[in-house]
Formats: C-alpha cells, structure tokens, sequence
C-alpha cells in the first residue's frame, strides 16, 4: 500500500504537502467529530478560516478556496451542521479555480510508524508558517494568529491532553505578544518547552528525536554560550532564523501537481 512507501525529503525544508495534508486533516477529519458546531467552537472555527484565508501560503486553487469558505462562513450566525461544512468543501471544486486538498500526503511530517508525527507535526509546522506570513500584516493585531490557533486547538484539536497543556501556556503568556515579544518567537520557544516535556517519551519517533530546535547544523548563529558555559539563545538570528526557514518563498511542492 502507499503509506508503507517512504517518500524522500530534506530535512531543513518545509513542505506544502504537509500544509496541504493538515488542512486536509483538520476539516476533513478533525471537524467531522462536530456534528453540530456552534457558540465557541464556531467563533474558533470562524477565526481559524479567517486567518487561513489571509495568510495562507498555499496554490491559487486552496487559497481560492479558503476565501470561499471564509465568506460563506461569515454569513453562518448561531450553528452549523458538519454536514453542510462537508457540503461547502465537496463543492469548491464547482468555483472557479477553487480545490480544496482532497489526500492526506506527508512528507517532512513522516513517522517511522504509523503512529507517530503526522497531524501534530502539521499543526505545529502551519502554524509557525502562518506567524512568519502574518509579520507584516498583523501591525494591528498582533496576536491574530496566535489567537486563531489557540481557539481552534481549545475547540477542535483531537488530542484533548495537548490542549489543555497548550491552553496553560497560552494562559500564562501568550498577552505579552506584541512589538517587542514577536509571535514567532513565542510560538517557538512554547514549541521548545513542549519538545523539552516530550523528549524521551512514547510519542517520540526515534528516528525524529525531540530537540531544541533549531539544531546548530541548521542555525549556527542562533546557539551562543555564555561566560559560564550555559547554552543561550541569539533571539535576534534566532528570528531571522525563523523568517527565513517559515517563508513562503522558501516551501517546496514536491509531490504536488
Ligand atoms: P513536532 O514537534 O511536531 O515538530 C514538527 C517540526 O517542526 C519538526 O520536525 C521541526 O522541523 C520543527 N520544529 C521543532 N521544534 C520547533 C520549534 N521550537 N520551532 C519551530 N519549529 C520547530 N504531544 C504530547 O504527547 N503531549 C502534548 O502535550 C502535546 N502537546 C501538543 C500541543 C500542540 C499545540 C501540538 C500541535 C502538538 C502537541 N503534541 C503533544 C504533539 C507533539 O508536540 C508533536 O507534534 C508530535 O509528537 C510529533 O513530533 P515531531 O517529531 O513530528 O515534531
């Protein structure tokens, strides 16, 4: 079968298929355990697909699509079914150059077994590429992407352990994002800490062991010691790291038509 085959992949690149897939995964998967969706979890999904459109790197045809969606989104007041969401999906293929991803095809997000990675590593990977895309844009509202995916993982995401862990994070910091506390950079280091908790445990695959990211062979610059030989981060190559690394210009569409 396909998922035994093992598609080749750089490890210091980042892949639309693997944005593509988490899309894939959140609405056609992760959604379709609501089948009614209203109050909280509709202004969660709301704002997720808010931020999508806006800041999602994607093709024409998914970016299409996400600002359908968007739009039919904003006229759907106190609930909807799944059912008609799923209707919604099925049907951009009938707006002009609209395709929502239709497969789920990881690549960096490989796991050695069928249990690890995946989703998760999708997640995480969106959402740094979406506070990268959003640096420029977001001068008024800082936090939007962050927001956005701190409601949706509150609301949608399937394992409830990391959310709670996460909305404890969230909870303890996630304001003091602004002009001098970037949301790259909150997003990495709350990464990290999470890497930290995890490493050794049995959602690590060992063949993608839980490091503080990024490792010196990627970034250099970003790694210092100081005088009395403990590790520090260069915050200000880590950014640069991090803008350059997430960039839209940057991801590659291996495997994609
Ligand atoms: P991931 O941690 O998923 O990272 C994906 C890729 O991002 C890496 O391969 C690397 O290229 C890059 N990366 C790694 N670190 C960073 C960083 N600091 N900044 C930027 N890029 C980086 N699992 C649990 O068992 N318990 C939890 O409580 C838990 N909480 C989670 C909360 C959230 C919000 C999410 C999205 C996932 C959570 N997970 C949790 C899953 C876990 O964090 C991993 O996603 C999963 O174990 C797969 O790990 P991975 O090896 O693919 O790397």
């Amino acid at each position: 079968t396909t998922s035994d085959l093992w598609r080749q992949f750089n490890r210091s690149f980042v892949y639309m298929a693997d944005l593509e897939s988490t899309l894939y995964y959140s609405m056609r998967v992760e959604m379709a355990s609501h089948p009614v969706i209203d109050g909280e979890n509709l202004r969660s999904l709301k704002q997720y697909i808010s931020v999508l459109a806006k800041f999602f790197p994607g093709r024409t045809v998914v970016r299409n699509s996400l600002i359908s969606l968007d739009k039919w989104l904003s006229d759907q007041d106190t609930e909807l079914s799944y059912s008609s969401l799923k209707n919604v999906l099925d049907n951009t293929a009938q707006v002009p150059n609209a395709a929502f991803p239709d497969t789920e095809m990881w690549l960096a997000c490989q796991g050695s077994k069928p249990h690890f990675r995946k989703y998760p590593c999708g997640m995480w990977t969106l959402f740094h590429v979406l506070t990268v895309q959003a640096k420029d844009a977001a001068i008024k509202d800082r936090q939007e992407v962050l927001q956005a995916m701190r409601s949706y993982v509150h609301s949608f995401f399937g394992c409830r352990e990391c959310a709670t862990h996460f909305e404890i994070m969230a909870a303890e910091s996630m304001s003091q994002v602004g002009k001098q506390n970037p949301p790259e950079l909150w997003l990495w280091s709350r990464h990290n800490q999470v890497n930290n908790r995890l490493a050794g445990s049995l959602s690590e695959d060992p063949q993608f062991p839980k490091i503080q990211w990024p490792p010196p062979e990627l970034c250099p610059s970003c790694h210092g010691v100081k005088a009395n030989g403990e590790h520090t981060w260069n915050l200000e190559k880590t950014l640069t790291f991090l803008h350059f690394h997430f960039s839209s210009e940057r991801l590659l569409s291996d495997y994609l038509e």
